[in-house]
């Protein structure tokens, strides 16, 4: 197993590259911590109710509880996968936490990659306002830079589209902040450890996809 980190401000745009370069690498899997926690919350799981409060305020849900779900799944993935963690880890603790699970995982891995999505504050508030989501199928769009067939309805399954509940702007601000305060001190730790890439997130999705994978392909790790 080899573990790629994708990470970068809220609206970076994280989700719809690891999630496209899964459909061009069939060994690459997505795994997306929003995801796993929103989907604790619309099951009302034990950790979806602890979780829920955190996420409506754009705040982090505890490095405890993520890093517990987070763990479990690393565990259970196989050896010939490539794992494109998105959103996970955010903070020091996490990155920690991520460390002990790879290592020991039955397939005994490492962190091969960080890859950073470098993006202005601007664009975060432009591309957040635009985001509209599937609750059913969980496929990402955004009003004019990956528009659905259809206004408001999913090309994959049908379903209406719906704003996420932590999308408004107050909200936005208050995710950055935490990116900022939080998740920025990742850069400088893999940065030390020699596997950090930067790839500029404000191009076309093609071009941010073509670079990331271009930033995996060259990894040797
Ligand atoms: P995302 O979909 O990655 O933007 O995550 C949505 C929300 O889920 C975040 O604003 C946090 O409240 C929570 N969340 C996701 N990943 C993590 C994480 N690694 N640590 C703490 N909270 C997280």
């Amino acid at each position: 197993m080899k573990i790629v980190v994708i990470f970068g401000s809220p609206g970076s745009g994280k989700g719809t590259i690891a999630s496209r370069l899964t459909k061009l690498n069939p060994q690459m899997i997505h795994v997306s911590s929003g995801d796993m926690l929103r989907k604790a919350v619309e099951d009302h799981t034990a950790v979806g109710l602890e979780a829920e409060s955190y996420m409506r305020d754009g705040a982090l849900v505890p490095d405890e509880i993520i890093g517990r779900m987070i763990s479990e799944y690393i565990a259970s993935v196989d050896s010939g996968t490539i794992v494109l963690l998105d959103g996970f880890p955010r903070t020091l603790t996490q990155a920690d936490i991520l460390d002990e699970a790879a290592q020991t995982c039955a397939c005994s891995a490492e962190v091969s990659l960080a890859v950073l999505l470098d993006i202005s504050d601007e664009v975060v508030f432009d591309r957040v306002a635009g985001r509209r989501g599937c609750p059913a199928c969980g496929a990402g769009y955004h009003v004019t830079n990956i528009p659905p067939r259809v206004a408001g309805i999913c090309d994959n399954c049908g379903t209406a589209l719906v704003i996420r509940k932590d999308d408004t702007p107050e909200t936005v601000a208050q995710r950055i902040a935490i990116y900022k305060q939080q998740t920025v001190p990742l850069i400088a730790f893999y940065a030390e450890r020699g596997i950090l890439r930067r790839v500029p997130a404000t191009g076309s999705v093609d071009d941010i996809v073509a670079l990331t994978q271009r930033a995996i392909s060259e990894n040797p790790a």
